[in-house]
């Protein structure tokens, strides 16, 4: 059975991502660039002031305090026309340009206006202080996003900055959600015995929604091959379609069936990992498959170690399969296992005294829901760790 590692491995050298479109900027969001953003000015455009006070020679101020004369006064956005000359001062706003001749500004705080056109320098500063350069944020021609960064907010602002209206995107991924087993039903219909509700779709979907994916709602197809065959073949139209349950070795287990009769390629059976072991990863011409077992603990647990990182590189968003933060914590409550398998816990993770700690939700099995919701993480424990005891450091991911 292949590890946790490797089945990442394969699935992200195996998906490739979409097409790309452009889009303006104020629908840009949460999506990779997909062109190089190089600069085409320089960020700020030109030197300016970083306080409110006034634009001297730094040669007039080296002794204080000193007199010098008020020559004028410049706003954001003005210009000063004309040199500033020896023993001279201009009033001058956070954000305008530097007038020609000066080259520091003394803040208004160190200065006391004694008349109209007079101010006395209190305080010294040093050579070009208060000064922000043109080009000191970002450089004219420098690379400023690489291809696959994800456009958050912060992102956004620095394409303003550069004027880029229009830019260059991955399309978000669409994804068919199809959920399998003759004993899960809508919450619309009454509970009969035997039957239980539909709660894996609403955690799919809302999975994939956080990530901006565009879904399709395929609804339960009983455990019934043309059913599931059916509903696979329309979940196809979609970029990546993601089934939950049927995956396993039962008698009515028919998602591997229907892909090999649909000539996918199953690169994914079966991952040495707890939960979620009966993991299937298929590819069928451009399309990406998911099998997910139906255990809800084990479709979550599948779905943000395996289907995250395959949806966001699908999407172009190779900078946050990169940055995937790991936390190191201390161990609350010791942990056993002897499987050989790569475990993921329901953990709630803390800081106290500048320490991250964690400790598990409490019993693990892969149909306790409200494990998940108890949770703020998952416990990482390597296939070849067999006891961890309290107080050592493990690494938890955060959900
Ligand atoms: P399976 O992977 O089909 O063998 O299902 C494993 C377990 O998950 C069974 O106990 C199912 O009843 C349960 N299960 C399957 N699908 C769902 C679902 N959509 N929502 C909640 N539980 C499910
Ligand atoms: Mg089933």
């Amino acid at each position: 059975m292949i590890s946790a590692q490797e089945a990442r491995n394969i699935i992200l050298s195996s998906v490739k991502p979409l097409s790309t479109i452009t889009v303006s900027l104020a629908r840009a969001r949460h999506y990779a660039v997909a062109e190089k953003i190089i600069s085409g000015d320089d960020i700020p455009p030109f030197d300016n002031s970083a306080m409110d006070g006034y634009a001297v020679r730094y040669g007039d101020i080296k002794s204080v305090p000193i007199e010098l004369t008020v020559v004028g006064e410049i706003g954001a956005g003005v210009i000063f026309q004309g040199t500033l000359q020896q023993n001279e001062a201009v009033s001058i706003m956070t954000g305008a340009p530097i007038p020609d001749g000066a080259n520091t500004v003394v803040p208004i705080e160190f200065t006391e206006q004694t008349d109209q056109s007079r101010v006395k320098i209190l305080r010294n500063v040093s050579f070009g202080e208060n000064i922000r350069r043109a080009g000191e944020d970002v450089k004219r021609g420098s690379v400023v996003l690489d291809v696959g960064t994800t456009l958050r907010p912060q992102e956004l602002g620095v394409l303003a900055a550069l004027g880029k209206n229009f830019v260059q995107i991955y399309k978000p991924a669409n994804v068919a959600i199809l959920t399998t087993g003759d004993e899960v039903i809508d919450m619309e219909n009454p509970l009969k015995p035997g039957e239980i509700r539909n709660s894996n779709l609403y955690v799919l979907r809302g999975l994939s929604e956080e990530l901006g994916c565009e879904v399709v709602d395929l609804g339960n197809a009983k455990d019934n091959i043309n059913e599931i065959r059916q509903k696979v073949i329309q979940g196809l139209e979609s970029d990546a379609l993601i089934t939950s349950g049927g995956v396993s070795v039962g008698k009515y287990d028919f998602i591997k069936k229907v892909l090999q009769e649909l000539n996918a390629e199953i690169k994914i059976q079966q991952v040495n990992i707890k939960p979620g072991k009966p993991f299937v990863f298929a590819l069928l011409g451009s399309k990406t498959i998911f099998g997910l077992p139906g255990n809800p603990v084990s479709s979550m647990v599948t779905f943000l170690h395996f289907v995250k990182p395959a949806l966001l590189k699908l999407m172009g968003r190779t900078s946050e399969i990169e940055s995937d933060l790991k936390i190191k914590a201390t161990l609350v409550n010791e942990i056993k296992k002897s499987d050989g398998k790569m475990y993921f816990l329901r953990g709630i993770l803390e800081s106290k005294n500048r320490e991250f700690t964690v400790r598990s939700t409490g019993a693990q099995s892969s149909h306790l829901l409200t494990s998940l919701t108890k949770a703020n993480c998952l416990i990482i424990i390597p296939e070849n760790k067999d006891m961890i005891n309290a107080g050592d450091k493990v690494e938890v991911c955060l959900i």
